[in-house]
């Protein structure tokens, strides 16, 4: 990837893509290319095919997705198989199909069995039962790592698909319902500072244990890898050292400057007992993270509040 390459950032707009927009502004790459759902419908496969045609894309990096938290995700199943399944679809098949000379495609550590062996290594994809709160997104998602590896075998195409684990930070949505744990958390605990509330209510029995990625991290993983990973096999990427629901509500509390006690609402689910990945593969390529959580949370609740992302009460 040239400093003049023309790169196509599939979802510029979400959590990673915006991310990547600016990491790659950052490091000096002058033909971003992006388009905003308006412009370009990734479900309709004719424009699809028109603008990579037309726009004649070197690399690119398929960080559109639709995305959700455990429960908005859960009741929304078809929609997420969906919507997933046709945007890596007609991404993949028109980049193959238009001397696209690289592609990075955006999984997610969902994917795994539901009671996969931890720290989960990349060999453990399917093999066992999925989590079912998110099985519709969890198909769509392997549908598109799995066309990775095929266009790779059958057709020689460099496409990579990469496994990132819960991710946070600047551009997440904090909607209180939708959104994943972190910005629901934070939001949680941010309106109960300012309303002067003494309690805070957590999802589930805080006992499943998640890995978070600051997304500035991922990023640079992304950059790494788009340089220096040309292997069919998707590849994780993640801290590899995991935390209690619990554990991150009371870092949580801290950071939001939270004086009240945290109780839990057990009626909502706990999902997967526990999602840690094996990172040693992407480790071997130089790449790490450099947030610690305590970091990450600090940054993004600075963000939420300069971005007006959190009600004011
Ligand atoms: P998951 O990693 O796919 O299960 O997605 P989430 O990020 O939505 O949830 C992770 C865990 O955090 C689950 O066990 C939830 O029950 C728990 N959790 C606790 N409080 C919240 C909250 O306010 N929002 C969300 N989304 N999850 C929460």
């Amino acid at each position: 990837m040239e400093k003049d390459s023309r790169i196509f950032i599939a979802g510029h707009r979400g959590l990673v893509g915006s991310r990547v927009l600016l990491n790659l502004q950052s490091k000096g790459y002058e033909h971003l290319i992006t388009r905003g759902r308006e412009e370009l419908d990734l479900l309709d496969q004719r424009a699809v095919f028109d603008f990579f045609e037309t726009e004649q894309i070197d690399y690119c990096i398929v960080a559109a997705a639709k995305v959700g938290g455990i429960i908005y995700n859960q009741n929304h199943q078809a929609d997420f198989l969906y919507e997933n399944l046709v945007t890596a679809a007609n991404t993949l098949h028109a980049s193959a199909m238009n001397g696209v000379k690289k592609l990075l495609f955006l999984g997610s550590s969902c994917i795994y069995p539901k009671m996969s062996p931890q720290p989960i290594k990349e060999e453990y994809l399917l093999t066992g039962p999925l989590e079912p709160t998110n099985e519709g997104y969890a198909i769509a998602k392997i549908a598109g790592l799995k066309m990775c590896e095929k266009y790779h075998e059958q057709y020689g195409k460099c496409f990579i698909s990469v496994m990132p684990t819960n991710l946070y930070g600047p551009g997440d949505n904090f909607h209180p319902e939708h959104s994943h744990v972190i910005p629901g958390m934070m939001r949680r605990f941010h309106e109960a500072k300012c309303a002067g509330q003494d309690e805070v209510v957590i999802w589930g029995t805080g006992t499943p244990r998640r890995e978070f990625l600051f997304i500035e991290d991922l990023a640079e993983a992304i950059h790494t890898l788009m340089l220096q990973y040309n292997e069919p096999s998707t590849i994780n990427v993640g801290t590899g050292s995991d935390c209690s629901i619990m554990e991150l509500a009371e870092l949580m509390k801290k950071v939001v400057g939270f004086e009240g006690k945290i109780s839990r609402d057990l009626s909502k689910p706990d999902g997967t007992p526990r999602k840690v990945l094996d990172v040693s593969k992407v480790r071997s390529l130089g790449w790490e993270p450099t947030h610690s959580l305590e970091e990450g949370l600090i940054k993004t609740y600075a963000w939420a509040l300069e971005n007006k992302a959190l009600p004011k009460i």
